[in-house]
């Protein structure tokens, strides 16, 4: 009897318990189905997203017309993502841009058909690097990185930014500490630092690793005083008037071989480029921070002929960076290679006058390419190149 009265209690505590327990469940399920519902809390909610400074310009809240372009979810995205992305409708060709100081550079966006990029929104993550525009230019204001951000129609895309610095110092140019010598900036004729050490090691090490697989890469020239730039480039001048020589030519001062940094292999010619030595040689030398000067296709940037042997040192993260981007000196310095020759302007074959290291391909019809100025005993027969094929070394 006192068994079944107690059973009978554990019952009624049990079914109590059950629905205090149905009672609190309802209730809850309730509320979140009232905030669902509710669009004034749910704008409230997002109100509070803050985007991190690193993502967006400075402290944005985002506010409920923002939230199209800008949800919280992909705000958690970007806090994970990798340091260049792409959007799948639209991307850029940069998968990093190099900017100097003041310079401006137009993003250039491409899309998929039919998509609208009007309604892009551009940021800089970074107010003080540089600035970008509506319309997508953008501007380096303080040596810097930065990534901009494009967002449009739900997807964003990522791009990182080096905004670079140029100084002359002792009459020599460096953009962010790399000495740039070409048709625009040359080195004076007090710059005479010989082979520089670092260039003569990383040479080394890789004729060494060459070596191992076989490979015989030589040095057929170096380090090139401004001197003797003057007298080849008189040479040229003598044979065949200063207006040729400038068209043909760098001035003295303006061979990269002046620098210390440079290094011309093997045969000085681009049969080079077919050989297992110059292929090995285009493939890896960014690995001992070395890059080929003036790439194929890239003749208006360089202002110089392709030569598949003339390397030239940069650092191996600086050189691996324009080997993976397929960049030129110029591009990656955002610097110009470009020789003005203004008449009466004080050049002369005598004074200012220059070392051919390469030519120019554009705009010199029916006339002999002078591809390079090949080791010295090369250079002295001047009248042997007006009958030289094309491109054969001088
Ligand atoms: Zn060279």
């Amino acid at each position: 009897m006192a068994r079944q009265k107690k059973q009978k209690a554990d019952r009624a505590y049990y079914t109590f318990m059950l629905l205090m327990l149905s009672v609190v469940l309802v209730f809850a399920f309730g509320l979140m189905i009232g905030k669902q519902n509710n669009p004034q809390e749910a704008e409230t909610v997002q109100k509070s997203v803050t985007v991190p400074k690193d993502n967006l310009t400075e402290n944005k809240t985002i506010t409920a017309s923002d939230t199209e372009t800008v949800s919280s979810t992909q705000q958690a995205q970007k806090e994970t993502v990798p340091e260049f992305k792409q959007a799948t409708s639209f991307w850029s060709e940069n998968s990093h841009i190099y900017l100097r100081v003041n310079h401006e550079k137009q993003l250039e966006l491409k899309t998929v058909a039919n998509f609208d990029l009007s309604d892009a929104v551009y940021n800089v993550n970074d107010t003080n690097i540089a600035s970008i525009d509506k319309s997508g230019m953008l501007t380096g204001l303080t040596k810097g990185e930065c990534t901009i951000t494009v967002s449009c129609n739900e997807e964003t895309l990522h791009i990182p930014v080096t905004v670079r610095e140029l100084t002359v110092m002792d009459g020599c140019t460096y953009v962010d500490g790399i000495l740039i010598a070409n048709k625009t900036y040359g080195m004076p004729e007090t710059y005479d630092p010989g082979m520089l050490p670092e260039t003569e090691q990383a040479f080394n090490a890789l004729q060494a690793d060459a070596k191992d697989l076989g490979l015989n890469i030589y040095e057929s020239s170096g380090y090139r005083t401004y001197q003797y730039q003057i007298s080849v480039y008189k040479s040229m001048c003598d044979a065949y008037g200063e207006d040729y020589a400038c068209m043909y030519s760098a001035r003295p001062g303006y061979s990269e071989h002046q620098t210390g940094y440079t290094v011309d292999c093997n045969s000085i010619d681009n049969t080079f480029a077919e050989t297992a030595e110059g292929q090995w040689l285009a493939d890896n030398c960014h690995n001992y921070g070395f890059i080929i000067r003036y790439p194929e296709g890239k003749e208006d940037i360089t202002g110089y002929a392709y030569e598949s042997w003339h390397i030239r040192y940069v650092g191996i993260e600086a050189a691996t960076e324009i080997y993976e981007q397929g960049l030129t000196l110029e591009e990656y310095l955002d610097v110009e290679s470009v020789h003005v020759h203004v008449e009466g302007d004080g050049e002369t074959a005598d004074s200012e006058t220059n070392l051919s290291e390469t030519v120019p391909t554009e705009n010199i019809p029916e006339e002999p390419i002078i591809n390079s100025i090949a080791p010295e005993e090369n250079i002295t027969p001047v009248e042997s190149f007006a009958d030289a094929p094309l491109d054969a070394p001088i």
